[in-house]
Order: C-alpha cells, then structure tokens, then sequence
C-alpha cells in the first residue's frame, strides 16, 4: 500500500468492511433489504469510498443524511442504488434532489404541501419516505396523522410513496421498556394501514441496535450505520455478528525524540511534569485533526508492541509522548487506533476516555489525515 506524504494518516480496511457487510446481509436474511447509510462522511471512514464498497458488496440502499451528501455521491458516479436522504430537506434544496434522484423524508402535512406546489410549478415527480414519529421526538408526523398525509399523498400525482418509517430512540439501552412499545406502535401502524407486506412500500425501522437485538423490526429494510462500520451500540450482541470487527485504524510517523530531565514540564500549561528522566516523542496528530484535546494526558499509542501515554495537553497539531527509557526513531511508525503486534487501542477506549460515544470520535477525524484504502484482508 502506497503511503501518504503527510506523515498521519487513517488506514480503512474495506475487505473487513465487505465482511461486516456480508454478515449482516446474512443476519437479516433475503427478505430485508439492506440500507447503508453514509452520513457525515461515512462515519468518518470516507464517503465515496465507502459507498462504492457498499455497492461492490451488493447492498439495496444507501442513506445520507442531507441533500449535500447524496449529491456529492451522485457526481462521483453512484448511479445504481437508490440514495435515502434521511434527514429533514428545505424546499430550495427540491430542484437538486429530482435532479440527482434522490429520495427524501417527508415529516410533515406542511412540507408534503409545500413539496407538491413546487412540484407542479417543476412538472416533476419525487421519490419519498414518510417518517412517523414513534417516540424519538426528533422529525416525524405523529401516528394518528399519518394515514392523512399518506392519503393527501396518494392524491397527488407528484408524489412516489416509496417507504414509511420510524426511528428508534432507545435501542441502545438494553432492556429499555421504551424499545418494546416503541416498535409495537410502528408495527400495529403499519398493519392497520395495510402497509405491512405491501409489495410497493418499504417499511424501515432498525438501525445498528435494533438490527442486532430485535429481529422484529427487520421488516421490508434496515439502515444499521454504526455496526456496518464494526463498532457495537451495545454490549449483548448475538454471537453470529460478532465476527464483524473496526476497519479503522489511525497511523503516525514520529516527527520528533528527546531526552528530557526529571521536573521539566510538557506542552502548553505544563500540565505534565516528568517524574524522573525520560524520552518524550512528538507525533504529528492534534486536535486539528480531530484527536480529541480531552485526551491529553489520558490517551495512548503503540509503538513496537508496547502502549505508551500521550503526555501534556495535545496541541492542534501535534502530541507528545512519554516512552521512558525506550527508544523510538525519527520515522518510526506509531498506531494511534488499531493494533500493533497484540494491543490494541480502540475507538471506544478514546470514547471512554473522553466521555461520549463511539459515533462523535469517528466523525471527528476530518480530512487533512488523508485516508488510505485497502481492498484485500
Ligand atoms: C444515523 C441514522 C441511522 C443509523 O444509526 P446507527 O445507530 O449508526 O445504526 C439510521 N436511521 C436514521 C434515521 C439515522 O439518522
């Protein structure tokens, strides 16, 4: 694998990727489609990239969070699948969208309202999924309005009702009483409205957890993003999922090494003060990069097998790193997350760490780390 000039980079194994795709098409069986949603730069693992392995692997779906991304993925030759673009759209954004077909929410009678006017003045049609709310509180028409908006809908000849869904708001807490009620609203929704096993709609409601623990609500598709990407929402995961695994990881080269005497102070504030003489190492990686400035003095990195703490306050750029009386070379190559010769260091113990999910620290790392693709395990 060629290496990047910049001394920092993200590795993204997309053979792992394939995997973990493979086996939740196995998971969910024939008869649920498989909708991978890509948002925020496919949780921080690239977002052409990572939809066109999605398309090599064969999955139905892909899912965007805004206008913005389904278009980016349309230029870039994405022209197979159907792009889902999950979150709430504004009317400006309309021409775009029947442009780059792509399907879009709609969460309200107002907006359905507002979508048709514009429709007529373009003489176009559009592909939608109607979001109800079934208790994430977030977008969505209330249960009891639904078959309105759907009926207003089927009126108008500018709408392609093409899915009714729902999104879970607790299926990461396992055995949250929510969860149950929650999906049981969404199900005896869609029975009565004869939208279950309906051969034209596409019932949606899973995403990473409610892929993994509630089989109930697979139905006619599922949108698991997290879990595609190798990370579990939750700790009680059955065992024929557990094969999927990160295919992420963070590499550096070492920019700088010292000796350094013992009471000298490291990094701005002089938040670290060495406790007896020591080698401090200096890694081109910084909060600029999005490693997290609450790290400092908690993270670590491998080099050689052995974990080392990151020491001092990490800089925008750069952190330094306390390695004893080791050696470590100018060039060298540490790991930041993945692992090197048995350890690991994973995105959830940076998560831990910094007190926040798994989720935020993958899209946190933006794109001055050039990220590098490989295609065989
Ligand atoms: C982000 C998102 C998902 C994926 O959630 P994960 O927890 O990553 O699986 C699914 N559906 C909607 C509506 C989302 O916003």
């Amino acid at each position: 694998m060629k290496q990047p000039n910049h001394p920092a980079w993200i590795e993204i194994n997309i053979a792992q990727f394939k995997h973990n795709l493979a086996v939740l098409q196995q998971h969910i069986g024939p008869n649920t489609k498989l909708c991978i949603p890509v948002k925020a730069n496919a949780y921080g693992h690239g977002l052409v990239e990572m939809a066109r392995a999605a398309v090599d692997a064969r999955v139905d779906y892909l899912a965007v969070s805004c206008s913005q991304e389904g278009v980016i993925l349309r230029k870039a030759g994405i022209n197979k699948l159907p792009i889902f673009v999950m979150g709430a759209i504004h009317i400006e954004q309309i021409p775009e969208l029947i442009e780059h077909d792509l399907e879009f929410t709609i969460a309200s009678h107002y907006k359905a309202r507002l979508v048709a006017n514009i429709c007529k003045q373009l003489q176009k049609t559009v592909k939608v999924h109607l979001e109800v709310d079934t208790g994430m509180r977030r977008t969505g028409v209330r249960v009891a309005t639904a078959p309105l908006v759907l009926d207003y809908m089927s009126q108008e000849s500018c709408f392609i009702v093409k899915g009714v869904y729902s999104h879970l708001a607790t299926s990461d807490v396992p055995q949250h009483p929510f969860s149950k009620q929650q999906i049981q609203e969404f199900i005896d929704f869609i029975k009565t409205s004869g939208l279950l096993n309906n051969p034209d709609i596409i019932c949606h409601l899973s995403n990473s957890a409610g892929v993994a623990c509630h089989p109930e609500t697979h139905l006619d598709m599922v949108r698991p993003g997290l879990i595609a990407f190798g990370y579990f929402p939750r700790p009680d995961i059955p065992e024929n999922l557990r094969s999927i695994k990160p295919c992420f990881s963070i590499k550096a080269k070492i920019a700088y090494f010292k000796s350094v005497p013992a009471g000298f102070g490291v990094s701005y504030s002089h938040t670290y003060i060495t406790a007896k003489p020591t080698h401090i190492l200096t890694i081109p990686i910084g909060y600029g990069d999005g490693l997290r400035r609450s790290l400092s003095n908690k993270g670590m990195i491998l080099l050689n097998g052995k974990r080392y703490p990151m020491v001092g306050t990490i800089c925008m750029d750069q952190v330094m790193v306390d390695i004893g009386s080791d050696s470590g070379y100018v060039g060298d190559i540490v790991t930041i997350v993945g692992h090197d010769n048995g350890q690991q260091i994973s995105i959830e113990d940076l998560s831990q760490s910094c007190d926040t999910i798994p989720y935020e620290i993958l899209c946190g790392f933006n794109d001055r780390l050039p990220r590098l693709y490989k295609y065989s395990l």
